[in-house]
């Protein structure tokens, strides 16, 4: 039977860069994976650039852009490896980066230099005497543990391997084709962890067929929007405890065949409970009602479509018009009550999605393992030694712009930090 130190299940983002650290702290590390190629989500992300991190996230309260039944849970990991922790590490690399909207850093060229610099320092184990072996593709059907001798047996399609230590890195359900698979929880309640209920999240939301008959049209508008999740029914975080905070946000929205995306959309997805309604401010910053009543009392003989352009895209004060006569007239004709009730449905658009795009479109997966199970300091199980999680498989979801590749090193950092050398690596 092969041996190792620590046996790391999932060569994506978080395993990677757990068994490149533990490697480099002389560790015997084996890497895992079922799927064909390596860390494909990374390739994937960022529109193949990677938006690898964010210079916003606060290290102190993390749970700004955090969404986990426990909201400081990623807090001690997040503040001992930080995004210029990680700057540091790409720049040794020689891999060059750029900042966007909102903190948010990417590749200048493409994700594979993320994939390959994560390879290279999965390499550089030897150094101080680790190894970083990996099985890839490799299956694996079963996994035991033996508390007396505490070592974990991994049988898998290349054989039977054992080592004190094993990481659940098998990331979250989101993109099944690219090898998503929920095992990792599976194996977490095996050993008595339990689970938050995973959904999708930084998902497009969708809308009933009739109801959204009239805004299939607009598909591919794009507009900046405020988004917020309604007061009344609670945002409640993934473990499902009810909290009454209104959560908004100022991002762009797209229209799409079967209803909303955008990153609006994605960021207020991670928040939205089904049968919730979500709100929508489609010209944010603008008081519409003052204005539509100054350009009336002006005597502006404007249609109220073409008025409403200076603050909107026209297809949509076109369409958004042709749904009511009272709005179809020059807006001198129009009657307050009219247009107050016009400039209200437009900052205040209120609507309840169906559901969403699912799995298939979602960047995350919100839930995983139970955060009150772990350790916040090592990622270790409190009732079993040896067992850790990390990365996307534990309930902790980032906000869109680098969040969660920033939890996959953190909380693999904190991982690789923790874990000992077994007696198995002498065996
Ligand atoms: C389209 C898209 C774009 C994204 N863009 C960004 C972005 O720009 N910035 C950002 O911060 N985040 C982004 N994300 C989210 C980010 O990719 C994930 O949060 C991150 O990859 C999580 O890292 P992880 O290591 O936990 O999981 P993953 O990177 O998903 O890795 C999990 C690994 O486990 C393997 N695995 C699964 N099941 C098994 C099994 N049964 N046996 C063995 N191996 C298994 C998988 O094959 C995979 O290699 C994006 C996600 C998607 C889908």
């Amino acid at each position: 039977m092969f041996s190792y130190d620590v046996i790391i299940l999932g060569a994506g983002a978080a395993g990677l860069f757990c068994a490149a650290q533990a490697g480099q702290r002389g560790l015997k590390v084996l890497l895992i994976d079922h799927y064909p190629a390596v860390a494909e989500k990374i390739r994937i992300s960022g529109g193949g650039r990677a938006n690898f991190t964010n210079r916003d996230l606060d290290p102190s309260s993390p749970q700004k852009h955090f969404l986990s039944g426990n909201s400081h849970f990623c807090r001690s990991a997040l503040a001992r490896f930080t995004p210029g922790d990680f700057l540091a590490l790409m720049q040794k690399h020689g891999i060059d980066f750029h900042e966007k909207h909102k903190g948010q850093l990417f590749c200048d060229g493409s994700a594979q230099e993320l994939i390959d610099m994560l390879l290279a320092e999965c390499q550089s184990a030897p150094v101080k005497g680790g190894l970083v072996d990996r099985w890839q593709p490799c299956r694996v059907s079963r996994v035991d543990h033996d508390p007396d001798k505490q070592i974990y047996t991994v049988d898998s399609d290349r054989g039977m391997v054992k080592a004190s230590a094993l990481v659940l890195a098998t990331g979250g359900l989101s993109i099944p084709k690219l090898g998503a698979t929920d095992f990792g929880w599976r194996l977490a309640r095996q050993f008595g962890l339990r689970v938050i209920e995973p959904r999708p999240g930084l998902v497009p939301l969708t809308f009933d067929g009739d109801n959204w008959a009239p805004y299939a049209s607009l598909a591919g508008l794009a507009l900046p929007v405020a988004i917020s999740t309604s007061e009344s029914k609670g945002d409640s975080p993934p473990s499902g405890k009810s909290k009454k905070t209104r959560i908004t946000f100022h991002e762009d929205l797209l229209f799409t065949h079967r209803g909303l995306s955008g990153p609006a959309v994605l960021q207020i997805s991670s928040y939205w409970q089904p049968g919730a309604p979500i709100s929508i401010d489609l010209a944010p910053g603008v008081d519409l009602a003052a204005e539509l009543l100054a350009a009336k009392a002006r005597g502006s003989r404007k249609l109220i479509a073409n008025e409403l352009t200076a603050w909107l895209p026209s297809r949509l004060a076109d369409s958004w018009v042709n749904v009511n006569s009272a709005w179809q007239r020059p807006i001198n004709e129009a009657s307050d009550k009219a247009l107050a009730q016009l400039a209200e449905q437009l900052s205040q658009w209120q609507l309840v999605p169906t559901g969403t795009e699912g799995y298939r479109k979602a960047e995350v997966t919100v839930g995983g393992v139970d955060t009150r199970d772990l350790s916040s300091q090592t990622m270790e199980a409190k009732n079993q030694p040896g067992l850790y999680c990390i990365g996307e498989v534990v309930d902790v979801t980032g906000w869109l712009g680098g969040y969660n590749f920033q939890w996959a090193w953190a909380s693999a950092h904190a991982c690789a930090l923790a874990i000992e050398p077994g007696s198995t690596s002498q065996a």
